[in-house]
């Protein structure tokens, strides 16, 4: 993902302290990968072999070596042999390798390098600097949020001789990280954005995370804050200024801004102009200036004042500091992908249009498998400091090299650099209306399709296209949350113990498919459904990982063993019929079935006292094999089920030694569900089947701390209107209204699964920031809402449940929990993706 011109491998190896175990054909190191799944052919790729939570890159050596990869670096020493032509240098540590590759890297360049850092706003404001500096100068700046201990070497891996000044994003969860960035960064510029409440959990207090922070900018010749975070301030000023004997050194010049105190060096007074602007009255150095600001929410108004401030420190002038914040766009910084027209997959991606970032999107259309075919619909480049000519040939090598089907070209300088693109099936259009004009619905079939253009070509228009039309009410799930999720139950568990997953219930209604597929990629080791047809869809659709199928239904097991679909076995009967069903099919023997013993939760499974029986049986056949004995908790959740759960562990474990009689006891054993993992992790044993707290939900106030809702219930205001009082709302209104009253109709009924029981004021949702109360009965594809004095318009979106309206507070108003209420969401609400 980078044209650095790279290091002879030699000479790399020794810039990462490795030891260079064999040379290989490779000649030299100009790509760093670290996601196999990621790599699409770059010649002199090196491949790091990264141990994390949730994976370990050494596993993936041999496959990525068949891919091309040239050179490796690894830990483990034996791990060379997987590659025997390849490249190959030896390290202690993979990860600390790549920092240093990253720093060594950087500190062959002198540019300026900006550091920013804070809880909020971090991405904005560097995007931002980006905005305002490369208009006149090329800039480097760290792509997306590629700000952690992985990111940050690979972003800085990114610098070249041409850049004049680079923005890097540091984040970190944990103390002790942000040493090691700034060794990578070495940033002569710090911003300091602000300090909320992320990542808390991992540090005593604010102040530990504050001087943790601080850390980034012990080398820089200055810091850029805002005064009227307090604790900031002081942390700030204990760490660095003269007056302080105990500060970490010398330390930065301290640059700090305000909105309050018109002694700061910048002062910053805002005022709201119109709906969509903000005045800033400013007074730096004694000159007072004015600068309209294209946006109104405070977070943007702090982002802004960091940006005045740098500007203003640099040098600029206050026409040109009023020029560039006057044309600040919005950041658009998540991947969006829906289902598209005919079938096909949509990736959405509204970031900056420039190569690296085109290059991320395309990586994340080629993991997509659901499709064959892959299109690409871009459109010129907006902002960039390369002649048009180098960018229409890189773009076109980028193509070529991830194996894009078709390109649809939007924009002169695509058109203009046309024959750069000789080879591909291509097609041009001058503008967006004349895509749009031309557009063919059959043109998109059964194809995943990338939509990535720069903001003055509005692509929006060319998403929305695309898109499959249904109503405005969409159900949003944040895969990146998803992920953050499977790393906090990772992090309760042994290194060594699997993870299952239950996609059951169109896995709790987020979309089997997608959330299976990104479980695949974080490598969980099982995935469980509750009927074979859940699973067949699964492997029809491309998912390769094993399958467990809780509740197979007998008529359905040729099916399974056709579709490799592992069954759970409760009985003597499903053993029988199962056994059945594979006689005369010895090419599948022996079979891998799972056995469910019940401990007390009385639904199904074996009794314990029919081990024996059991035990024989299996012991007889060679039809199948036993891979896991599990049970299951009924009341993992509370203390007062406590008791129940030691007498289930203790007849669970007398079950297992009564079957090891019989059988080998190599099978893996199981018992906890999401809740035993974060209330009973003895138990563990060798896997656990989460699935409810990898959705970021929990009636437990302590694990749900720790958790990130998935899933947003979206919708959009259709109408508004103004009814007198005295009039009613709906079908058979129960009640007149009381008083005028504001009326919002948004298109989500009890056919989607808002159930009815929450109409006339017993259900909420979110509008403008305010909690309105529902308003006459649901209806079946629409509900009202009281939206009086808050100023709704149509189109204003509104959340039905999701990080402001609670699901569990939605799941109480209706005497039932929030499994229910998510299972509910019919299938008609269209299912958006977010990605990191
Ligand atoms: C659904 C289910 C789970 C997961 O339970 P959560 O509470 O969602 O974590 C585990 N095991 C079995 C047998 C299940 O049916």
């Amino acid at each position: 993902m980078t044209d650095a011109r790279g290091y002879a491998l030699r000479e790399f190896a020794e810039m990462i302290g490795g030891e260079l175990i064999r040379e290989g054909s490779i000649t030299r190191a100009e790509v760093l990968v670290t996601d196999s799944r990621n790599y699409s052919g770059r010649p002199n790729a090196v491949f790091f072999a990264l141990r994390g939570p949730r994976n370990d890159g050494h596993a993936y050596i041999e496959a990525a070596a068949a891919a091309g990869m040239g050179a490796f670096v690894v830990s483990d020493r034996d791990a060379a042999a997987q590659a025997p032509e390849a490249g190959m240098i030896l390290v202690r540590d993979t990860t600390e390798a790549l920092q240093k590759a990253g720093a060594a890297h950087r500190a062959r360049f002198s540019p300026e390098v900006i550091a920013v850092t804070g809880s909020n706003g971090k991405t904005v404001v560097k995007e931002w600097l980006y905005q305002l500096l490369q208009k006149s100068r090329h800039v480097l700046r760290s792509p997306r949020s590629y700000n952690s201990q992985i990111g940050v070497p690979l972003s800085a891996w990114l610098l070249q001789p041409e850049h004049r000044t680079a923005v890097f994003e540091a984040g970190i969860s944990k103390p002790g990280e942000m040493a090691k960035l700034e060794k990578i960064i070495a940033p002569n510029t710090g911003i300091f954005t602000n300090i909320g409440d992320a990542h808390s959990e991992n540090f005593k207090d604010t102040t530990l995370k504050i001087d943790e922070k601080l850390k980034l900018f012990t080398s820089c010749e200055k810091l850029i804050y805002c005064r009227d975070h307090g604790e900031i301030d002081r942390r700030v000023r204990a760490a660095f200024s003269d007056d302080n004997e105990a500060r970490m050194g010398k330390g930065p010049k301290l640059r700090a801004w305000s909105f309050r105190d018109s002694a700061a060096e910048l002062h910053i007074i805002p005022e709201r102009d119109d709906a969509q602007h903000t005045l800033l009255h400013c007074t730096y150095a004694g000159q007072k200036f004015t600068a309209k600001l294209p946006f109104t929410d405070a977070a943007s108004v702090e982002n802004a004042g960091h940006c005045i401030m740098y500007l203003s420190e640099s040098g600029h002038s206050p026409e040109a500091v009023c020029e560039g914040i006057a044309a600040l766009t919005p950041i658009a910084m998540r991947l969006e992908q829906l289902e598209g027209i005919n079938g096909c997959t949509l990736i959405n991606d509204a970031y900056n249009s420039d190569l690296t970032s085109l290059e991320i999107a395309l990586d994340q259309l080629k993991l997509q498998r659901k499709n064959k075919r892959f299109i690409a619909v871009l459109s010129d480049f907006a902002q960039s400091g390369e002649p048009t000519e180098v960018l229409c040939a890189k773009t076109a090598e980028l193509l070529r090299l991830k194996k894009i089907d078709r390109l649809e070209a939007v924009g002169p300088e695509l058109f203009a650099h046309r024959d750069t693109f000789r080879g591909l099936e291509t097609r041009f259009y001058p503008s967006t209306e004349d895509f749009l004009k031309q557009f063919r619905h059959e043109d998109y079939h059964r194809a995943n399709v990338l939509v990535k253009g720069a903001r003055s070509f509005g692509f929006e228009r060319v998403a929305s296209i695309l898109a499959e039309k249904t109503h405005e009410t969409i159900l949003e799930i944040d895969l990146e949350r998803l992920r953050d999720n499977l790393d906090y139950l990772r992090s309760l568990l042994d290194r060594d113990t699997k993870l299952m997953v239950m996609v059951k219930a169109f896995a709790y209604g987020s979309g089997a498919y997608e959330i299976a597929r990104t479980l695949e990629h974080y490598r969980v080791a099982y995935l469980a459904v509750a009927y074979a047809d859940e699973g067949i869809a699964l492997r029809e659709a491309g998912i390769t990982a094993p399958i467990m199928v809780l509740n197979p239904e007998i008529s359905t097991y040729d099916a399974m063993i056709r579709y490799r679909l592992e069954p759970q076995i409760f009985s003597f009967l499903t053993l029988e019929k199962f056994t059945a069903a594979l006689f005369a099919r010895e090419s599948e023997w022996p079979y891998p079935i799972h056995i469910k013993v019940n401990t007390g939760m009385n639904r199904l499974g074996f009794e314990t006292d029919e081990m024996a029986r059991l035990g024989k049986l299996l012991a007889a056949t060679d039809a199948v094999t036993t891979v896991s004995i599990f049970t299951h908790l009924a009341g993992s959740e509370a203390e007062r089920f406590d008791a129940l759960t030691e007498k289930q562990v203790e007849r669970y474990a007398s079950a297992c030694a009564k079957l090891n009689e019989y059988i080998s006891s190599d099978y893996m054993r199981h018992i906890l569900n999401s809740q035993g993992v974060f209330r009973h992790g003895k138990y563990q044993y060798d896997m656990v089947r989460v699935g409810l707290a990898l959705y970021g939900i929990s009636g437990n106030p302590a694990f749900r701390k720790h958790l990130q809702p998935v899933s947003r219930l979206i919708t959009t205001v259709s109408q508004v209107r103004t009814v007198p009082a005295g009039e009613g709302v709906g079908y058979s209104p129960k009640e007149l209204l009381p008083r005028d009253t504001e009326v919002a109709v948004v298109p989500v009924g009890y056919a989607d699964g808002l159930p009815r029981t929450l109409g006339n004021g017993k259900g909420h949702m979110v509008v403008r920031g305010k909690c309105v109360p529902t308003l006459g009965n649901i209806c079946m594809d629409m509900t009202m809402l009281d939206v009086t004095g808050i100023g709704c318009r149509e189109g204003d979106k509104v959340e039905v449940f999701g990080d402001h309206a609670d699901i569990y507070e939605m799941a109480e108003n209706l005497g039932t929990i929030p499994y229910e209420v998510l299972t509910n969401i019919s299938r008609r609400v269209k299912r958006v993706y977010l990605h990191a």
